[in-house]
Parts: structure tokens; sequence; C-alpha cells
């Protein structure tokens, strides 16, 4: 007879579990069978609700920025900008719990942390005013202007219809007919298009956002997460080796750094315009390919957040965050951004579909004050109003509001409707900051190696969209230009 070792000593001990209606569960591990060998039955309760369950683990994934990872954390205000906004939580000396996710934005959920992409940087405020959420990214800009091409940039950046395939071609093909991109396309392409990790890069709201202060004033505002760590990137050939040594490089990192009392924390500072001068700007203010330069709109210090508890269930906490622009408080508001306007819609309604209408009930979701909402049933439906009316205005004592007149948080607009993009000011084109960013940020190391990643980032387009690509990047700079064209040896 063979000698078998025994097992290593275990904890794991049968005290017990439930099966789902909270009876006692005969089994977690044998499933009711008619003797030895004899047929699985169906009335065997736990064995049936475990793999229906089973089957119902996932809820759809999110359709951009699916691969991700996140943790709680406090935002302290550190200065006073009460001269600005009147929101509750961003008044000297208060601290907020939060919740931030970061992400990539093509990639699906298994997809590496490494591949070169625009990473999601988003942070929920649990405030006392209800939930505000930044819904941004680790770059100041964006591909495009206008939410009617959104999901057709997503397309181009995910996967071929025939073969299932990511595609070169089609990322190009589409960035180079609509050259509003190129900014972004710089950013992408250049030494932030690969974070070392979630802690080394910064956040910024890219949209221009509204704040209002206690008399009513309004400002405009881009809000910046400056890393506390500083900012450091991957090489290309660094990235591709983790890509494939470490799929959740990113997600590793993040987690052991908190769990090792390492919190990496960013300095919240924003840019603010006056009201009235964005009607005259040079740059349209609301153009999210655009950012404001340091010299006109300086950065004003707000506060620190620091990421200091990882989730303790990543499905209920993480992949059941609905973040959404939409969830804004007293003192701040949205701006004529048409980006911004269409993910106020969009990203709530993401949430109703990969979640459930009420996906805001669930303990991650749940602001901080009570809910008075006549939003009622559907699916799994948690909260309730008993038997309160179920409409307004009532004569029965639930609260409804009645406000009318001029919203505190809008802005004037006349003119015809019309299906155009933003008219454009005196210093407004496509190209002119992408080319600064190339040309007086990125050092000569970084844009030499920016045209090496060209070479690799073009390689299986067509004569014609490689035509498309020397147009563009001659654009943006007539060296980078002739440089690709040379080492693509094309
Ligand atoms: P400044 O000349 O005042 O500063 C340039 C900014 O670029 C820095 O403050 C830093 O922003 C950011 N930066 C530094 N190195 C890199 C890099 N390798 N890749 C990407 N960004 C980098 O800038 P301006 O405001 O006049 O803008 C010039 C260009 O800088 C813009 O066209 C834009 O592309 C880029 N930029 C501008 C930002 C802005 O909000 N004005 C923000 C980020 C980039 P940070 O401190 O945020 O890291």
């Amino acid at each position: 007879m063979t000698h078998r070792p025994t097992p290593p000593a275990s904890s794991a001990q049968p005290t017990g579990s439930t099966m789902y209606n909270g009876a006692p569960a005969d089994s977690d591990r044998n499933s009711l069978s008619q003797g030895n060998l004899g047929p699985l039955l169906l009335h065997d309760v736990q064995l049936v609700d475990t793999l229906a369950h089973f089957n119902r683990e996932s809820v759809p994934e999110r359709r951009p920025h699916a691969k991700g990872a996140g943790a709680f954390g406090t935002f302290t205000v550190t200065q006073d900008v009460s001269k600005w906004t009147k929101a509750d939580f961003l008044q000297p000396g208060k601290t907020t719990r939060t919740l931030t996710r970061f992400s990539t934005v093509a990639g699906e959920m298994g997809s590496p942390d490494t591949w070169r992409d625009v990473r999601g940087f988003s942070t929920r405020f649990y405030t006392e005013e209800g939930n505000f959420d930044l819904v941004g990214n680790n770059t100041p800009v964006f591909f495009i202007r206008d939410p009617m091409k959104f999901p057709h940039f997503i397309h181009s950046q995910k996967r071929l219809a025939s073969n299932g395939l990511r595609d070169n071609n089609m990322q190009w093909d589409f960035w180079t007919l609509n050259p509003e991109s190129a900014h972004q396309v710089s950013y992408l392409m250049g030494p932030r298009g690969l974070p070392k990790s979630w802690r080394t890069m910064n956040g910024y709201s890219s949209h221009t956002y509204m704040w209002i202060n206690a008399s009513g004033e309004r400002f405009w505002v881009k809000y910046h997460f400056i890393s506390e760590q500083g900012v450091e990137n991957l090489s290309n050939a660094e990235a591709e080796t983790l890509a494939g040594k470490d799929a959740e490089y990113h997600r590793r990192d993040l987690w052991n750094a908190i769990a090792e009392g390492n919190f990496p924390s960013w300095k919240l500072s924003v840019q603010v315009m006056p009201y009235e001068e964005a009607k005259t700007y040079r740059i349209n203010p609301f153009d999210l390919t655009k950012v404001w330069p340091h010299a006109d709109y300086p950065l004003h210090e707000v506060g620190v957040l620091t990421l200091n508890e990882n989730p303790e269930n990543y499905f209920a906490q993480i992949e059941q965050a609905a973040f959404a622009p939409s969830n804004y408080v007293p003192g701040t508001g949205f701006s004529p951004d048409k980006m911004l306007l269409g993910r106020v819609f969009a990203y709530a309604d993401a949430q109703r579909y990969r979640i459930g209408p009420n996906y805001d009930q669930l303990p991650v979701n749940q602001p901080v004050p009570e809910v008075t909402t006549y939003k009622q049933d559907g699916p799994m439906s948690y909260h309730h109003h008993g038997s309160a009316p179920t409409y307004a205005p009532n004569s029965m004592g639930k609260p409804f509001s009645d406000f009318e007149g001029r919203v505190e948080d809008g802005w004037e607009a006349d003119g015809e409707m019309i299906r155009a993009a933003y008219e454009l000011r005196e210093d407004d084109d496509d190209f002119s900051q992408a080319h600064d960013l190339v040309r007086n940020v990125y050092t000569e190391q970084e844009r030499d190696e920016l045209v090496n990643t060209l070479v690799g980032a073009t390689e299986g387009t067509n004569d014609e969209v490689f035509e498309r690509v020397i147009w563009y990047w001659t654009n943006i700079d007539e060296e980078v230009g002739t440089k690709l064209r040379e080492r693509a040896n094309r």
C-alpha cells in the first residue's frame, strides 16, 4: 500500500453555514444523490441555489474603464476657498470620507494594468450634503469635445468587428479624422501614457465645472490632484514585460502600499476663472481638448486626499461603486462643456444598466444624508418610504421641493438650435497646445522616445491612414512628423 502523507494542519472547521433563506445548510461540499452512483436530486436546494447564483455572479463590466481598483480615504481642506464656493465639504478644516477608483479605459476586465492608455481617476466625496463625484482622468484634456462622438471613439479603441482584435489602423483612422484629439494623443503617446503606478500619477477633472459662493457669485473651476509621491512612469519595455508577468501590477501596488500603512496622497488644487472672463477668454474655456495655461490661471491649493483603507470586498465596494458626475452638491455645478453635459446623463445611465435602477441604495453608493425622493420600487428596492404618499404635491406631509426661478448654478444661453462644434476663439485650434506639450514640456529624450512609441503604435496602419498620421504629427510638431516617417521607413 502506498504511503500518503497526512495533509498539513488546517483551521477549516465545519461549524455550519446557512442556505439563502437563513435555515441551516446540510453541506457546502457534497450534493444530494440517490445512492453513491445515483442521480443528483433537483430538490437539493443548496446545490441548485449555489449553481444558479454562481451563473449570476457578474454584472456587465463597465464598457470603458472596465479594469480598475480603488480604496477609501479622506479629504481634508487645508486652505480657505470659501470666497469661491459655499460647498460644505470644501470649508476650512473639513474632513470628508472618500472612495477613489483608478482604471484603464480600453482594456477589458482581465486586461493588463500596464497597457499604454489613459487612466481613470474617480473620487467620491461622501459629504454631509450628498455624494459629490469627480470622475476624471490622469490627463487634463480629452480626445473629443462632443459626446455624440464618444461611442465611436471607444469603438475605435476596442476591438475589430471581424476578428475581435485590437487594431492600430482603426485607432489612428479615428484620431486623424478627428484632429481635436491631437492634444490628448500627444499626452497619451508621451511618458505619462505609461504610469508606473496609480500612486505616481496626477488626476484632473479635465472638465470645467462651476463653483458658487455664499453670495451667489459664480466661478469656473478645473480640479487638479497632484501626486505627493511625485509623477513616475514606465518605459515601453518595462510596461510590456509587466503586462506579461503581472497583469494586476497597479492593483497590487495600491493594495500593498495601503496594507503596509504607506498611504498615498494627492494635493487638490483648482484653477479659478471668474464667471464673466469665460465669455472673452482667448481659448474656449469649456473645450475639453484644451487646458487653461497655468500662466493665465494658476493653481490654488484646496486640500489633501489620502487613501488609507483598502476595500473589504472588491465586488461590493469597487465593482458596484457607481461613480457619476451627476452627483453634485450645493456650491458646485456643471458648465457648458458638452462632454460633461453628455456624461451627466450617460454615467448614471450606465450604472442603471450595469447594476440596476436602484444602484444608489447599495451601501457603497448611499449618501450620508437621508434620501427623500419620489423615485420608488423597481428591482432590488431596499429603502422605502413605507405608506407615505407616492406623489408630489401631497397634503399628507411628505416633503417635496417647489423652487421656481433662476437657478444659482445656471448660465445664460440663446441663439438658434444648431449642430456644430464650438465657435473658435482667437487662440483656438487643434494643434497649438499639443505642440506646446511636445516642444516645450517634453525633454529632448522624451520627444525621441515619443517617436519610437509612435513607430510601434502605427505598425499595421494602411497607407492612407499612415499618410494622415504623418499629416497629423507634422501639424503637431514638424520634427516629430519627419522623424516618424524616417524611423517607420515608409
Ligand atoms: P506650464 O509650462 O506652466 O507647465 C507644464 C505642465 O505640464 C506642468 O506643470 C506639468 O503639469 C505638466 N507636465 C510636466 N511634464 C509633463 C509630461 N512629461 N507630460 C505631460 N505633462 C507634463 O504649462 P501650461 O499650463 O502653459 O501648459 C503647457 C502644456 O502643458 C499644455 O499644452 C499641456 O499639454 C501641458 N499641461 C498643462 C496643464 C494645465 O492644466 N495647464 C496640466 C498638465 C499638462 P502638472 O503639474 O499638472 O503635472
